[in-house]
C-alpha cells in the first residue's frame, strides 16, 4: 500500500487494521522512516505480530529476548546468516557491537549472546571505542556514521560487518554510497569485511523473504 507522506495517523491506523484482517496478506512492515510528525511507535504495536516481518512488535522482540520462536529483526538476522555461511563461528567469541538502535544494535547484541558470543555493546557516549573494537574478534558497525571506522579501531584477524549506508555527493558532483567503516583502508588488514553496498542491505531484505514465508 503506498500512502500518501500527508496521510494522518488515523488513517494509517485503520491501513494496519485492514491489513491484519486480510487472509490474503501474511506479511505488514511499516517502511521507516516515517514523514515527520508520525509516531512509529503507535502503529508498529497496532501490527498483527503474526504479520511482524520486520520483527519489530515488542511482542516479538520479547520472543527474542526470551529465545522463544518468531520473526527475528531483519538487519541482524541477515547478519548472523551471514556470519554462519561464511564459516565463521560465533561462540566463545568476542564482539562488539557499535549502536544500540532497536531496529539494530540492540537485537544484534542479543542475537550474539544467544550464539554464545561475549558481547559488548558501544554507543555515542562509550569512551576509548577503540580500545574496545581491537580487542573484538567480530566488530558490527552500526553507528550511522559515514566513515567513522578505520584501522586504528581494529586488529588483523578482526571480522567486520558494516550496516551503516550513506549517500555521499563527491567533489566532482556524482553521488556514491559509503558505509560507517572506512573499506579502502580496512579491507587489506583484517580477516574479512562486509562491503557497502551488497554486505548487509541485501541480507536484510532477504530476511524479509524468510520472515514472510516462516
Ligand atoms: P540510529 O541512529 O538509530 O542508531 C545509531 C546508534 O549508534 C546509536 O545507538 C548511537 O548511540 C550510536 N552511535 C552514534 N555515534 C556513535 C559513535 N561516534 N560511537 C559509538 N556509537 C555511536 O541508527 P540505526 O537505525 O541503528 O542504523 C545505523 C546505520 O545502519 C545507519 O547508517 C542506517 O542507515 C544503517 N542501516 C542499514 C541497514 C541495512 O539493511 N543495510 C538496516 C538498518 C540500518
Amino acid at each position: 500500500s503506498h500512502l500518501s507522506e500527508k496521510s494522518s495517523i488515523n488513517e494509517l491506523k485503520s491501513k494496519i487494521k485492514e491489513l491484519n484482517e486480510n487472509d490474503l496478506v501474511d506479511g505488514i512492515l511499516l517502511q521507516l522512516p516515517l514523514p515527520m510528525g508520525l509516531d512509529e511507535g503507535l502503529l508498529l504495536k497496532d501490527i498483527d505480530p503474526k504479520k511482524d516481518v520486520d520483527g519489530l512488535h515488542a511482542y516479538n522482540l520479547g520472543c527474542l529476548l526470551k529465545k522463544e520462536d518468531g520473526p527475528r529483526c531483519c538487519t541482524p538476522a541477515g547478519i548472523m546468516a551471514l556470519l554462519s555461511r561464511n564459516g565463521f563461528k560465533v561462540e566463545g567469541k568476542r564482539a562488539v557491537v557499535i549502536g544500540r538502535s532497536i531496529l539494530v544494535g540492540q537485537p544484534m547484541a542479543l542475537m550474539l549472546q544467544a550464539a554464545n558470543a561475549t558481547v559488548t555493546v558501544a554507543h555515542s557516549k562509550t569512551k576509548n571505542l577503540a580500545s574496545l573494537t581491537k580487542q573484538a574478534e567480530i566488530v558490527v558497525v552500526a553507528a550511522g556514521q559515514p566513515n567513522m571506522i578505520g584501522k586504528e579501531h581494529l586488529s588483523k584477524g578482526s571480522v567486520v560487518i558494516d550496516v551503516g549506508i550513506h549517500r555521499i555527493i563527491k567533489t566532482s558532483g556524482k553521488a556514491s554510497l559509503c558505509g560507517d567503516v572506512r573499506f579502502q583502508e580496512v579491507e587489506p588488514f583484517v580477516q574479512a569485511i562486509t562491503p557497502v553496498p551488497g554486505g548487509v542491505g541485501p541480507m536484510t531484505v532477504a530476511m524479509l523473504l524468510v520472515n514472510t514465508v516462516n
